[in-house]
């Protein structure tokens, strides 16, 4: 019998921290895990989940218009937004029984409290004195929005009370032009709120390929969201009608609400780490080794808390690499080669691979794109568009990446992202048999690279 309480504490209840605690527990380990919040995390009580759900509330108005084309009629189409928050809380809870129920059907003890870690085999609870013992503990405590220091940063909401709103504002103002700002710009303007987005660079959604970016970009444009580049949040001032948002560029924009999507941090702050000697890097992130190990032996730490790829496969798959390494004897570095991603605005992005940009760092490319109508919109009207490109590389004809924007581009990359880790070729891509009639046969049939516009000889000289 061990010397300790437990063989296992792990603290947050998100998707890393539940899969590892389940995981071991089945092993017959004697695990706990504490949740401050509400068991399930991020992902499942105000992210990814509610997050989709709002995204597919929000495309309904454009689909219902749509219909009309295709025969359907009707009158009176009203939105109901308290419903729509109010059925999406109602399978929030259900998820959060869920998890709560895996993790009892496991043997797993569950703290509802907040957790500090007090040494490097002990875990102490916010709500009683007694301090646990336990051979290893999981630091899972996952991410928290990060605020600009503005005057009048108090006004800002977060996406976490996006998901509570007693009432869909008239207007809002996006701070921040990350994947979490530009999907609530694309939800609220789908629910007819008027969206102005504030961003400091020149473009949307730094990190994606820069067609990707200018493609959602047009798109959101055209669909009417205030896209503002190169300016940024002066301060915030609270009026009768909501708030008066000023702008460094000399502009002032009323809004009903003012949200902040700039970034997240890893939420390590008063978790005792540092003071047992367990490295933080920036913004408190966990240091840890491929084997998600932190500094001292006997603590390892999991997704975002430390900062690598933050998405929640990510962090479920951190969570059974480390139960596999500690408790199983199996080893398992992480691999963070082609992670799948979406953004889910509408039109929505689906990736895997290098963007062009960072591929043409280390690569010599070829590229091919391709930019149509789907077939939709040849009845409904809509002025929409997709966008697919490859990106190869020219020496071993290697697919480096897959990129698209248009209706189920997330699917999409999904599936592609499986022939990306297998190795294919270019050759392999167009051998495939394309299925038509489907937006996806255009990544098997896209034969011509593409050439970047020549320089007119002379022009410069001209002007
Ligand atoms: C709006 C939004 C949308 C997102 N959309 C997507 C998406 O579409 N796809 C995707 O893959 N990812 C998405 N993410 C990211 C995803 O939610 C996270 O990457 C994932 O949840 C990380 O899991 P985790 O286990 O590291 O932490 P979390 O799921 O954040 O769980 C950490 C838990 O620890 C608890 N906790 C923290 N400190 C303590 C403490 N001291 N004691 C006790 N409990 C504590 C917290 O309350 C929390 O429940 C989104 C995130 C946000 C915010």
């Amino acid at each position: 019998m061990s010397e300790y309480d437990y063989d296992l504490f792990v603290i947050g209840a998100g998707s890393g921290g539940v899969r590892a605690a389940r995981l071991a527990a089945q092993l017959g380990k004697r695990v706990a895990i504490a949740e401050e919040y509400r068991i399930g995390g991020t992902c499942v009580i105000r992210g990814c989940v509610p997050k989709k759900l709002l995204v597919y509330g929000s495309r309904y108005g454009g689909e219902i218009e749509d219909a009309r084309a295709f025969g359907w009629s009707y009158e009176n189409v009203q939105f109901d937004w308290l419903k729509l928050i109010h059925n999406v809380q109602r399978e929030v809870d259900r998820l959060n029984g869920a998890y709560t129920r895996t993790l009892e059907k496991a043997g797993v003890e569950r703290f509802l409290t907040r957790a500090t870690v007090a040494g490097p085999h002990n875990v102490t609870l916010a709500d009683r004195h007694t301090p646990i013992t336990t051979e290893y503990i999981l630091v899972a405590t996952g991410g928290t929005p990060a605020f600009p220091n503005v005057p009048g940063s108090e006004h800002f909401i977060s996406s976490n009370e996006c998901f509570q709103l007693d009432a869909l504002p008239e207007s809002i103002v996006i701070l921040g032009a990350g994947y979490i700002g530009m999907e609530f710009a694309s939800i609220f303007a789908g629910l007819g709120v008027d969206v102005t987005v504030i961003y400091r660079g020149d473009q949307i959604l730094r990190g994606f390929d820069m067609d990707l970016r200018d493609e959602v970009a047009e798109a959101l444009r055209d669909r009417g969201v205030d896209l503002r580049m190169n300016t940024n949040i002066a301060s915030i001032e609270k009026d009768e009608g909501g708030f008066r948002v000023a702008l460094t560029d000399g502009d002032e924009i009323p809004a009903s609400r003012v949200m902040a999507a700039t970034g997240r941090r890893p939420n390590t702050s008063g978790l005792g780490l540092e003071n047992i000697g367990v490295e933080l890097g920036k913004n408190g992130r966990v240091v840890v080794d491929a084997y998600s190990k932190t500094s001292l032996d006997s603590i390892y730490a999991v997704g975002d808390a430390t900062d690598r790829a933050n998405l929640t496969p990510v962090a479920i798959r951190e969570g059974t690499a480390f139960v596999e390494t500690v408790f199983e004897g199996l080893p398992k570095a992480m691999d963070y080669s082609f992670i799948p991603t979406a953004v889910f605005t509408e039109p929505e992005i689906g990736t895997v691979g290098l963007g062009e940009e960072d591929a043409r760092e280390k690569h010599s490319v070829d590229i091919y794109k391709a930019s149509f109508r789907p077939m939709r919109a040849t009845i409904s009207g809509r002025g929409e568009k997709v966008f697919l490109k490859l990106v190869v590389d020219a020496g071993t004809d290697k697919v480096l990446g897959v990129h698209m924007v248009g209706p189920d581009a997330a699917e999409i990359a999904q599936m592609a992202a499986i022939s990306l880790k297998l190795g294919a070729t270019k050759t392999n891509f167009d051998s495939t048999m394309a299925l038509h009639p489907s937006v996806a046969e255009e990544l098997v049939t896209m034969r011509q690279k593409w050439e970047p516009p020549t320089p007119i000889k002379g022009s410069d000289a001209a002007a």
